[in-house]
């Protein structure tokens, strides 16, 4: 998507990672004048190999700079102001991100091509990944990018009948000050990544302005089984959006909710549509049920029939390392829950299985596995990896037999073997690591493909195809 709205203009961009370095290509070919940076050697040389102009942004002037473009992992406001965005702001200079400039394209050239963006604290790939998956199955002309894959600009560009879908990340709101989806999906909020924005009150009022954005007669899709989520559902529908409601806890007069394994589609109080997802390997689990119920009012909002989306449903891959049903042997089934950072992604995991062989550890987070106490019960044993093993054995006490082994491929070891000697009748050995992977992986998927092939080598598995 070639970017016109800064053409024959001079534009900074701080940030030449991937999307960085596409923002930059992106600017370029719709005429503007970029003058980029990165802190590492690496990224400099690359983009200077692409034909962008780098320069140090200490040295350049900022008087003749219209906006500066900051890659999403860049500090906006926390801990503090990287100072390339001192800079800026000290010249008056605004700060914006990619989505930002996705969203002025649009407005610019393709006013009426719908835009789906998802955001939420857990669930934003699967999502934005189920969404994308039925518009195919739909026949739908779709791109599918921003914080799940491939940078949103890097996109086939805007134009009537092409729907984008974006996965948006709470720093990317934060930098896409005009931001108009229209369909916004909002899943949920709980704490993770208050190291960037400060409070959760915080976090909560970026995410919020997807959902305010919206433009005139878009839909905003809630999941209100949370206070702060609940609050920006109404507050949406006092500010005359309309609003569709999800909840997996209680039946809604209007919104969709859950009946045991089934999602009911409501209107002031009468049943439209019940979708039934039993069966469905990669929608399992009541977070999954609210992905899919959010993908349901995301593909209506855009026009696609109820029974096409539940046709498209059934025949969901599902994502790598979210609850991925790598193989089994025997009775054993194996997990890659790798993407499961925090306690409460694991939460997720722990409550969709029983008789669980559970691998857990890596670089902790605050709270550590303190809030998985309710389902310690589930865990047949605890095998623990990297730098959290001390305090998650701490943790676990006498509560759940533990053993701390250290790394990756002795706890898929020691698992498989106790799991398929224990007589338990659904056996689960299960990654899902409360953690960060960065101790002993460079990330989350590197991890889970580390366990995928250590399951492979296990002989008499038997594997799903990824
Ligand atoms: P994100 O892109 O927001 O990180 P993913 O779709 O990649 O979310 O899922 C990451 C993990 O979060 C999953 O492995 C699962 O444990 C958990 N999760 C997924 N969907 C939800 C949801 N709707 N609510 C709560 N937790 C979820």
């Amino acid at each position: 998507t070639p970017v016109t709205v800064f053409k024959d203009q001079t534009v900074a961009l701080f940030g030449l990672g991937g999307s960085g370095l596409a923002t930059a290509e992106a600017l370029k070919a719709g005429g503007a004048h970029v003058i980029a940076y990165d802190d590492t050697e690496a990224a400099r040389r690359k983009a200077g190999e692409a034909g962008i102009t780098v320069e140090d942004l200490n040295a350049i002037d900022w008087t003749s700079v219209q906006a500066l473009i900051l890659s999403p992992g860049v500090p906006l406001t926390h801990p503090k102001p990287h100072w390339s965005v001192k800079l800026a702001r000290e010249a008056g200079v605004e700060v914006i991100g990619d989505i930002e400039l996705f969203c002025r394209e649009r407005q610019a050239t393709a006013r009426r091509s719908p835009f789906i963006a998802i955001t939420g604290t857990n669930g934003k790939s699967t999502t934005t990944a189920l969404i994308t998956h039925i518009l195919r199955v739909a026949g739908r002309d779709v791109q599918m990018g921003g914080n799940i894959g491939t940078a949103i600009l890097s996109l086939a560009p805007p134009k009537i009948g092409r729907v984008h879908v974006a996965e948006c990340s709470s720093y990317q709101i934060d930098l896409a000050p005009s931001i108009d989806p229209s369909v916004a999906v909002m899943l949920n909020i709980t704490p993770d990544h208050l190291d960037r924005h400060g409070s959760l009150e915080n976090y909560a009022a970026v995410k919020e302005r997807l959902i305010a954005g919206v433009e005139g007669g878009g839909t905003a899709v809630v999941g209100v089984d949370d206070d702060f989520s609940a609050a920006m559902a109404d507050r949406a529908e006092q500010a005359g959006k309309h609003v569709v409601r999800l909840s997996m806890h209680r039946p809604l007069a209007d919104g969709i909710w859950r009946d045991g394994e089934t999602l009911v589609v409501s209107e002031g109080g009468a049943e439209r549509f019940r979708l039934n997802l039993a069966g469905i390997g990669s929608l399992r689990g009541t977070h999954n049920a609210q992905n899919a119920a959010a993908a349901y009012a995301a593909a209506r909002a855009v026009g696609v029939a109820p029974e096409i989306i539940a046709v498209a449903m059934t025949r969901f891959p599902g994502l790598a390392h979210r609850m991925e049903q790598v193989g089994t042997r025997g009775d054993v089934l194996f997990v890659n829950d790798s993407k499961a950072t925090n306690a409460d992604a694991t939460e997720r995991a722990l409550v969709s299985f029983e008789d669980i062989f559970w691998i857990a550890g890596g670089k902790p987070k605050a709270g550590g596995i303190t809030p998985l106490a309710p389902y310690f019960g589930r865990i047949a044993k605890a095998y623990l990896i990297g730098e959290a093993a001390d305090a998650f054995a701490a943790t676990l006490g006498t509560a759940v037999s533990h053993e701390i082994v250290g790394t990756l491929d002795k706890a898929v070891a020691a698992a498989a073997r106790d799991a398929a000697t224990s007589g338990l009748k659904h056996p689960v050995v299960l990654l899902s690591p409360a953690c960060a992977s960065f101790d002993q992986f460079p990330n989350f998927e590197v991890r889970g493909d580390a366990f995928c092939d250590l399951v492979k080598d296990i002989p008499g598995v038997a594997l799903r195809p990824r």
